[in-house]
């Protein structure tokens, strides 16, 4: 059996990408509806560790890159949507942590300090006193183990609960997002879908592409003339481990290469059996780009004698330990460097888009509501939902990494 429906806008994928133009052009008034091939956000965002950055981190290396610039802003543009001052609603959605902290931990070169205290960072970045210290770091204090050795930072970064993030965005939108197993791009204004042996043809007078690193395998199944935009990966082993202990940590561990990426970067996210006294704590920075080359266990051997060194006051020897590779997918540049911005490519009535960064979304809806044609009118209303809702399922919400180990 086949069908022929006809919307707006088709949008792939329903990671962050996805569900926030969704969410931004939906209640503008397009006829939106959202595809996806597996379940919401479990590729990328899920994994992610919903830190929402202005851009310091990429300035580590000393100078202002463009990246940290393009991205000053988002932290402010965030907390807008999250008190429902912009176009995108984020109200109800989970803060984990009202601050990020970065900690440069004994010998610290005089470069850092310096490179801090610059005008260029002023009213980005504060050192604390002791009295100032988040309870994680207070109560070492507290135990008088002498253990916060360096200097604590306070950044205008934030995090997020990102399972909280996805069911903000999609819950107002839910009759607008199915699932289908298998979609190929047919053309610049049509997707074939099939689900169980029907074929479904949706039109579009725009598609816009948000899978992820499922944009290849879909640019890929499109035979045309126009040129398609390159991806690339950026593999990473992220380590996450189930400690008791009560205080949370959120921050960056400086090491002494002072490199471009934070030697571990911490975030903890709440167990979702309700414990209290427990969290996840999850670790990317540097430890996960050279990790790679690393089997599981020698990884979460590395990632544990580390924050053991670092952090003597918590007690990890009843924690429990899980590591996973994934990809960041990004449009290709030179040398796998980092984008500066979301990225938007034109091809035809196609845009392909890649966030690059949680953080980006904001800069994504922008963009891609500057690239819709002006006579692409708001209508209102979604036209095909409730017949899409005949032959699709409902996408539903994935678990995040941890939630997942069997
Ligand atoms: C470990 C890690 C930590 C990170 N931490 C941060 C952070 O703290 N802060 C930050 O700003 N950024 C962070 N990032 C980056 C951020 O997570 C990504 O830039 C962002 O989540 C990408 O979102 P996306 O929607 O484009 O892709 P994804 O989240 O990967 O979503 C793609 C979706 O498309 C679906 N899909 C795949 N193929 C198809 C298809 N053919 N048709 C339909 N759907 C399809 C997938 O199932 C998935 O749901 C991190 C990334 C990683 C990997």
């Amino acid at each position: 059996m086949s069908n022929s429906l006809s919307v707006q806008i088709v949008i792939a994928g329903g990671g962050i990408a996805g569900l926030w133009l969704l969410n931004r052009l939906s209640s503008e008034g397009y006829d939106v509806v959202l595809l996806e091939k597996n379940a919401l956000g479990n590729a990328q965002t899920l994994a992610s560790q919903g830190i929402i950055h202005g851009g310091l981190k990429y300035a580590l290396g000393g100078v202002l890159s463009p990246a940290s610039s393009a991205i000053a802003d988002m932290p402010a543009r965030w907390r807008a949507c999250l008190a429902g001052d912009d176009v995108v609603d984020l109200r109800g959605t989970r803060v984990l942590s009202e601050h990020y902290y970065m900690w440069s931990s004994g010998s610290v070169r005089s470069r850092l300090k310096t490179f801090l205290g610059s005008k260029a960072l002023r009213g980005r970045i504060d050192a604390l006193s002791a009295e100032q210290y988040p309870t994680f770091f207070s109560e070492a204090e507290a135990q008088n183990t002498n253990a916060v050795k360096g200097t604590l930072y306070q950044l205008t970064d934030f995090v997020i609960d990102t399972p909280s993030l996805l069911h903000t965005l999609a819950a107002p939108w839910q009759d607008r997002i199915f699932y289908c197993s298998d979609i190929k791009l047919e053309s610049e204004t049509s997707l074939l879908l099939t689900h169980n042996n029907s074929q479904i043809k949706l039109n579009a007078d725009r598609i816009i592409l948000c899978a992820g690193e499922g944009n290849e395998a879909l640019l890929d199944s499109w035979t045309t003339d126009i040129k398609k935009p390159d991806m690339q990966r950026r593999p990473l082993h992220m380590v996450s481990v189930r400690v008791t202990h009560e205080a949370p940590a959120y921050l960056h561990c400086i090491g002494d290469s002072f490199g471009m990426t934070p030697r571990l970067t911490i975030t903890s996210h709440p167990c979702r059996d309700g414990n209290s006294k427990q969290w996840i704590w999850y670790v990317g920075g540097e430890l996960a780009e050279s990790g790679v080359k690393l089997d599981a266990e020698q990884q979460q051997k590395r990632v544990g004698q580390e924050l053991s060194g670092l952090f003597p006051w918590v007690d990890f020897s009843d924690a429990s330990w899980h590591s996973f590779f994934i990809n960041r997918a990004e449009p290709r540049i030179a040398d796998l460097q980092r984008p500066d911005n979301a990225h938007v490519s034109e091809c035809g009535k196609v845009l392909v888009c890649w966030p690059t960064k949680l953080t980006l979304s904001p800069n994504l809806g922008d963009t891609v509501r500057q690239l819709l044609p002006p006579d692409l009118k708001p209508v209102g209303h979604s036209s095909s939902n409730q017949q899409l809702a005949a032959l699709l399922p409902k996408a539903v919400l994935a678990d995040s990494p941890w939630e997942q180990i069997r």
